[in-house]
């Protein structure tokens, strides 16, 4: 299900203002005026291991710019300087970026991680599942999902009925790709975000990913925490309930963390939901409808 941020400033909600012009295909593709577009990529390792990676969308004369804002975002990594650093741009098709609207975002205070994740575990409940599978999930991202634990490069996959792993290399999982905030919106949903306190840049990062993979063929949910020792906000994403940030989910100073992307997979074909998170271009339009925080106990 699509949600659309516009006209829906219904009661306590904060609706961000949106002055950008948006030009859209009769088939609800982006429009492109003149120029090419491209998907820009950075990934940064060291001694072979990763240390960031960042991605946009944008139209050829903007490409260098966004060579150079994302080298530099690797070269200023918290993590140490990278030995490795490799830039991929990849012309795309114009009809083949979709257009996309950002989920509703939803933050829950909590006290702690504890209380974290058992609203996590709620959620997920409230998404179909059984607390068998929900607690499953909560205990491979605590644990570590990749083999011999640690956090993996991408998302694992797991079927919402069975809580069978689906996805096909343990260690990499899916990685979500070629997705951007259309460019002519950026700054606005930027500053929007800010002024209701979701100034912190993976936010966005979030949003737009979230925004894709809540589109994906077969998708149930979504849960995801970061494996950054400092950054303690995870998130569970449902296409009925969108995207619902929760304050704490694990404690600080842990580095395991991941994403979880919970499936149908009755008629579900691993191909095309994988291709579509893979390799479909995304622009995501619109301003997220964001919600007052709540607090939230057991
Ligand atoms: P982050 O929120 O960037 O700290 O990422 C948290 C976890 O999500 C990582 O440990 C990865 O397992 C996973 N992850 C990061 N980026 C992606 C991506 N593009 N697609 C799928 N999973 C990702």
């Amino acid at each position: 299900m699509l949600l659309d941020g516009f006209g829906k400033g219904g009661h306590g909600c904060q609706p961000l203002a949106f002055v950008g012009l948006t030009i859209r295909c009769a088939a609800g593709s982006f429009c492109p005026m003149n120029d090419e577009w491209y998907s820009v990529r950075m990934r940064a390792s060291r001694d072979g291991r990763h240390l960031s990676g960042a991605e946009r969308i944008g139209q050829s004369p903007e490409v260098a710019g966004l060579v150079s804002l994302l080298t530099a975002r690797a070269m200023a990594h918290a993590g140490g300087t990278p030995d490795d650093v490799r830039c991929t741009l990849e012309k795309l098709e114009v009809g083949a970026i979709a257009s996309l609207s950002f989920p509703e975002v939803r933050t829950w205070q909590v006290e702690d991680w504890r209380c974290g994740r058992l609203l996590a575990v709620q959620l997920l409940i409230g998404a179909g599942l059984c607390a068998e599978v929900a607690g499953f999930c909560l205990q491979a991202l605590a644990n570590g999902p990749a083999p011999g634990g640690g956090p993996m490069r991408g998302a694992m996959i797991v079927d919402a009925l069975s809580g069978e792993r689906l996805d096909s290399d343990a260690a990499r999982g899916v990685r979500v790709s070629h997705m951007d905030v259309s460019p002519e919106e950026r700054t606005d949903v930027v500053a929007g975000l800010r002024q209701v306190g979701l100034s912190h840049y993976r936010v966005l990062e979030a949003l737009i990913l979230s925004g894709k993979v809540l589109q994906a063929p077969g998708l149930v949910a979504e849960l995801c925490w970061s494996d950054d020792p400092d950054y303690l906000t995870g998130y569970v994403a449902t296409p009925a309930n969108g995207y619902q940030r929760i304050s704490c989910l694990k404690e600080r100073g842990s580095f395991c963390g991941g994403r979880v992307f919970l499936v149908d997979s009755r008629n579900w074909s691993r191909d095309a939901f994988v291709t579509f998170l893979e390799k479909t271009p995304v622009l995501l339009h619109g301003m997220p409808l964001v919600h007052p925080s709540e607090e939230w106990e057991p």
